[in-house]
């Protein structure tokens, strides 16, 4: 029989791969409690529609992107590319848009068809912070601190840089939009087919564009900053001094636009040069149109996303692997006294356990291999006299413990 292969573009975590995973949600999890997130769990599959009116149909994850299929009941579904349309899908279904500001932690599986290379994959993972029913500029600063907070927790705050930029209000957007077409439109003989098709669709997106050739174009074009309205001007300088205010460090970049439609105001992205092209590790902004979209009231909202593996990848540090106590009884009737001390380790909140089988020489063995940190052995004289031989497999030092000792002894 031929060996099956994981799907192109996913992958398996286990081992080291699996703590480094866990070792960055549990940090979000917990910096995020500190702001007040309350975590969220949506349904990993969606219906189809809650994607593509949300990312915009010119998006490249609703064009080119999305696993949608159709169920055997005819309705068309998307695995979920993102985390922020179901947010707000659920914020309406579940009548919350009576109680905001609500503010979200959310963690899971994302599904993109794209070209799988180094810290890009078709089954990505993702952390994600939203605080949704607030339009102050507050609340972006504090959903970027919240970020901040995280990256330092995870020790790679060094190795990145917050870039924040204001795509305005919509009457900023509409005067720089007509300033792109326009710019953009005496360079089309060197802008990128994409590129040429955003122009008659939706011009900013092509400042979010990877060819080379469209980046020389770029590089030249308008900033939005001639274009800002007094009051997305005034928003913009509210954001910066509160980032100021909470200690985040940050630089402008008018380039950032980011890739979903639904953006307006914030738009940001921490980014790093220790990860070659997929060099953005979190990524957000405001969208205060999403909510509507999903068919509840007008309301303004605020998140980021980053990916659990980018992030990852950057990690120098993990907590060590946790060191379990190895239980070696000698002999067949000690094994029973054994199996005790196993379990009311395990319920005194020890890591603790026994191999299957194996004389002493094969038990002591494993132990190592675990890499437990201690070696409870039990014989016959041991029972009777109702201690155990505790071995410090470090040091290699042994002392004569009381069995109603040994928690307290190991804790
Ligand atoms: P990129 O520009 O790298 O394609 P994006 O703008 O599509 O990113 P977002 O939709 O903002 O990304 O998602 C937020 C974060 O999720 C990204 O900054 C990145 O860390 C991560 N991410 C996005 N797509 C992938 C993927 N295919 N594989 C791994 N991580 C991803
Ligand atoms: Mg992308």
């Amino acid at each position: 029989m031929t060996e099956l292969q994981p799907v192109r573009g996913t992958r398996d975590l286990i081992g080291e791969d699996q703590r480094r995973y866990q070792h960055v949600v549990n940090t979000a999890r917990r910096i995020s409690a500190r702001y007040g997130m309350a975590e969220w769990a949506t349904p990993i599959f969606e219906d189809t529609r809650v994607f593509s009116r949300s990312l915009g149909e010119t998006s490249d994850v609703v064009m080119k992107e999305m696993y949608s299929f159709q169920d055997r009941g005819g309705d068309s579904l998307t695995l979920r590319p993102e985390a922020t349309a179901g947010i707000c899908r659920a914020l309406v279904t579940n009548g919350l848009t009576q109680s905001l500001p609500q503010k979200v932690f959310y963690t899971g599986p994302m599904f993109r068809y794209e070209r799988p290379q180094k810290g890009r994959y078709r089954q990505f993972h993702q952390i994600d912070v939203e605080v949704l029913g607030s339009a102050e500029p507050l609340a972006d600063a504090e959903v970027i601190a919240c970020g901040w907070d995280i990256l330092q927790a995870l020790g790679v705050a060094d190795d990145v840089v917050l870039e924040i930029n204001t795509l305005g209000d919509r009457a900023s957007r509409d005067a720089y939009r007509a300033a792109l077409v326009e710019y953009f439109s005496d360079h089309r003989a060197g802008l990128s087919e994409d590129s040429l098709a955003r122009l008659e669709r939706n011009p900013l997106r092509i400042l979010d564009s990877k060819d080379e050739g469209d980046r020389r174009i770029i590089a030249g074009a308008p900033t939005i900053n001639a274009h800002l309205t007094e009051a997305a001007a005034t928003f913009y300088a509210g954001l910066k001094g509160y980032l100021a205010a909470l200690g985040v460090p940050f630089v402008e970049n008018p380039r950032i636009v980011r890739g979903l439609d639904y953006y307006g105001h914030t738009a940001f992205e921490f980014v790093t040069s220790r990860l070659g092209a997929q060099g953005t590790v979190m990524g957000g902004g405001r969208y205060d149109g999403l909510v509507e979209e999903m068919g509840g009231p007008p309301t303004p909202a605020v998140g980021w996303a980053a990916g659990i593996e980018r992030l990852s990848m950057l990690l120098t540090e993990l907590p060590p692997a946790p060191r379990p106590v190895a239980v070696v009884p000698v002999g067949e009737a000690a094994e029973v006294a054994a199996l005790a001390v196993l379990q009311a380790l395990r319920h005194e909140g020890i890591r603790a356990e026994m191999a299957y089988r194996g004389n002493l020489k094969r038990r002591m063995e494993r132990a190592n291999r675990i890499g437990a940190r201690a070696a409870l052995i039990l014989g016959e004289a041991e029972v009777a006299r109702g201690i155990a031989q505790v071995k410090d497999l470090d040091t290699g030092t042994q002392e004569e413990v009381p069995l109603a000792e040994l928690p307290s002894k190991l804790r």
